[in-house]
């Protein structure tokens, strides 16, 4: 779960990545970085923490030149250090280089053993670096050769941007799994995760990176290439149910239009009879909308979230421990009261957090609670970028439906089909029943396989 951004040629490349980060901080809030490159030299600015706290006006003065990378980081497993923030930058035979990550490398534990055997030093513990080692021991002439050798090893999910003194390079994985958008702004060619990172940049959507295509960008223009072997188009169908935006587009449909036919797609496969139909905000908010609409019930703001919780949130004494999830959301009692209540949210991981919302639906007068979720049971945890939790920790993995709806709580549990939610994202279905979306979390598909066994992978080496 990251965010990353690139832009070549703009008087104000720190300034415009710095507001583009901003823009995709949903993607990662853990750490951050920019790395300026003036021509000469690669000036970086790496921090834990959010853009907006961390970048001041004299560290960004800082990074002066016109082209510039940028990242924000979401760690998988026992990463959340500064050594593993990106961008990544080194040195090396050909002079700098830096490389900012979204994804996930399956078979990068392989590969980081074998360049260690080789004589290899690591630095991070990312999946990342060990793209920057295979490109340090390329014999091929270009930055765009050393990258595409590197890329031929890895196996698993990445959008990249790389930036030496002379060029930018965007890249996707040959499934296009994690997304990328290009777009222009002041004549200056741009990259980022989601195409909402445009909007307050005021660059134009020029059209999403192509599964397997990579853009280098220097003096001289834009090349496109497709340097790897064709392979089926998987983009991570999760980006539309929860982690992307609302406000974005990518490949293709606009997220908040997804989220409202999964809506409606879940009330017409799951009806009950209700008065009210509220979301958990803010991840449910479009799908509710979506639902009521489909049922004629109204959508009220039954649940309404405190936008102030900070990272760390000292308690005051033992007495009052244990907000938990009362910190962050509080029921609107005179619209929650007496009714039966419809609570629409994305998806439930752990169960955890549902159960709490429902058990606070129910103190504020609740007559009956139903839960509707837009999205299949998530039964498999995520390879490929998206930060899940194993397999055993998911409620989904060895409950039924109907367990899971004692679990939190609930008077009745109904969640979106598989087919229902393609369909929302991407209409027909393609003709190998795929839509062309990786839906493993919900299947159990791998669209890759995964050589490391997920024991060693939660281990030393953490994803992007
Ligand atoms: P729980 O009921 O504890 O499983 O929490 C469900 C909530 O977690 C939903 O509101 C989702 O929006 C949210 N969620 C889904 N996937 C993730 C994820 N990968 N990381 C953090 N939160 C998530």
């Amino acid at each position: 779960m990251c965010g990353i951004f690139g832009v070549y040629g703009h008087a104000e490349a720190s300034n415009i990545t710095y507001l583009g980060l901003h823009s995709l901080q949903h993607r990662g809030q853990e750490s951050t970085g920019i790395v300026c490159g003036n021509g000469r030299q690669l000036i970086a600015s790496r921090h834990m923490g959010h853009v907006a706290d961390v970048y001041t006006e004299d560290r960004l003065a800082k990074l002066r030149g016109p082209n510039a990378i940028g990242h924000v980081r979401y760690s998988t497993a026992g990463g959340s250090h500064l050594k593993n923030t990106q961008p990544f930058a080194v040195e090396y035979a050909h002079g700098s280089v830096a490389i900012a990550h979204n994804g996930n490398l399956v078979n990068a534990l392989h590969l980081r053993a074998e360049l260690e055997r080789a004589g290899s030093i690591f630095q991070s513990s990312m999946d990342t670096e060990v793209i920057v080692h295979l490109m340090a021991r390329s014999e091929e002439p270009t930055l765009a050769g050393r990258l595409t050798e590197a890329l031929k090893r890895v196996r698993g999910s990445y959008s990249l941007v790389v930036l030496s003194q002379g060029q930018l390079i965007a890249v996707r994985d040959p499934m296009g799994i994690r997304p990328l958008a290009m777009g222009r702004s002041h004549g200056a060619s741009v990259f980022a995760s989601e195409s909402c990172a445009f909007d307050l940049i005021e660059a134009e959507f020029i059209r999403d990176v192509a599964p397997g295509e990579m853009l280098v960008v220097d003096h001289s223009g834009v090349t496109s290439s497709r340097p790897f072997a064709d392979a089926p188009c998987r983009h991570c169908v999760f980006e539309y149910v929860y982690f992307a935006r609302p406000d974005a587009v990518l490949d293709g449909p606009g997220v908040t239009d997804c989220r409202e036919r999964m809506g409606v797609r879940l009330a017409q496969e799951h009806p009950v009879d209700a008065d009210v139909v509220i979301c958990v905000p803010d991840s449910g908010m479009t799908a509710a909308i979506g639902y009521a609409a489909e049922s004629g019930y109204p959508f009220r703001m039954g649940l309404i979230r405190s936008h102030y919780v900070g990272r760390t949130f000292i308690e005051p004494q033992q007495s009052i421990r244990h907000f938990g999830v009362k910190l962050k959301l509080n029921p609107a009692r005179p619209v929650i009261e007496g009714k039966r209540v419809v609570v629409v949210d994305d998806s439930i991981v752990r169960g955890t957090t549902s159960r709490k919302i429902i058990g606070m639906i129910r103190a504020a007068g609740a007559r009956e609670v139903h839960m509707r979720i837009s999205c299949p049971p998530t039964r498999s945890s995520c390879f490929y970028g998206i930060d899940t939790p194993t397999g055993r920790e998911l409620i989904a993995h060895n409950h039924t439906v109907d367990e899971i709806c004692r679990y939190v709580g609930a008077d009745s549990l109904g969640y979106l089909s598989n087919a229902a939610m393609l369909e929302s994202v991407a209409g027909a279905p393609g003709g190998d029943g795929s839509h062309g979306f990786c839906d493993a979390c919900f299947s159990g598909n791998y669209p890759i396989e995964i050589p490391d066994p997920p024991a060693q992978r939660s281990g030393s080496l953490v994803g992007s």
